[in-house]
């Protein structure tokens, strides 16, 4: 029995727009902290390519303030300058997610439903959910997202709510390392008698996600995500559109 497994923000949808509004109050809120941080004298300003870049190469929101403060530092934004700077200031880091979440929350009490107005379902996705769901394929979400905002997303845009196990950042809130817990107990889950899942795809636009599942899921990336694929890094299928995946789950 075939079980696809779908990451949420950059696969599902496009959440940049709302990533950046976000990230950008919470920089306005917590200058002074960044800036000790960094170790500089002022911030210099972030574009939303500086930002399209680093979210591309951030796991978790914490990740985002990681490679903020590289990028103040005129640091390369890579995996071993992440990891280094994550365990010397990871209190910070896994403050600054927290606030990143206080602020959405804030965003999303303020504008009610207009918040919506910054994300986008990607095209073919509602589609493609369905067509694989009736064919009998067992799907879940795995995100970075937290479970009570991808519902919200999912009964928002009328997203054919398929999915028989979503796991969200609830499980190991602001670390680096929750891909390890959540694929944990997405197996405990899939696993059980009397229908347990034999073969596990994951698709993710983020290449250490899907670098963390190697050897548990046949890895798939979106060419429609955020995330650059580098084959040197982790090898994958990348798939076109989504209808793709039908095609090949089915064959
Ligand atoms: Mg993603």
């Amino acid at each position: 029995m075939k079980t696809l497994i779908w990451d949420f923000d950059g696969v599902i949808v496009d959440s940049i727009h709302e990533c950046h509004e976000i990230f950008l109050a919470t920089l306005d809120r917590e200058k002074t902290a960044l800036t000790n941080y960094a170790g500089v004298s002022e911030l210099a300003p972030t574009t939303f390519e500086n930002f399209s870049e680093f979210r591309s190469k951030s796991v978790n929101s914490a990740d985002f303030y990681g490679n903020y403060i590289l990028l103040q530092q005129g640091k390369q934004l890579n995996d071993a300058n992440l990891s280094e700077i994550s365990s010397k200031i990871e209190s910070f880091l896994r403050y600054m997610d927290a606030v990143f979440y206080e602020e959405r929350d804030r965003l999303l009490k303020e504008k009610g439903k207009a918040y919506y107005d910054s994300l986008k379902v990607y095209p073919g996705i509602a589609k493609t959910l369905k067509k694989l769901s009736e064919a009998g394929i067992r799907q879940a979400i795995m995100s970075a997202r937290d479970k009570g905002s991808i519902a919200q997303i999912i009964s928002h845009f009328s997203i054919p709510d398929v999915f028989e196990f979503v796991i969200g950042h609830e499980v190991d809130k602001g670390s680096r390392h929750v891909k390890e817990k959540q694929i944990k107990l997405l197996k405990a889950h899939f696993e059980q008698p009397p229908n347990p899942a034999t073969k596990f795809y994951f698709i993710d636009d983020i290449p250490f996600n899907l670098k963390k599942a190697y050897g548990f899921a046949t890895l798939l990336f979106p060419a429609w995500g955020y995330g650059k694929l580098d084959s040197s890094y982790v090898s994958a299928t990348t798939i076109k559109k989504p209808d793709d995946l039908v095609e090949l789950l089915l064959e």
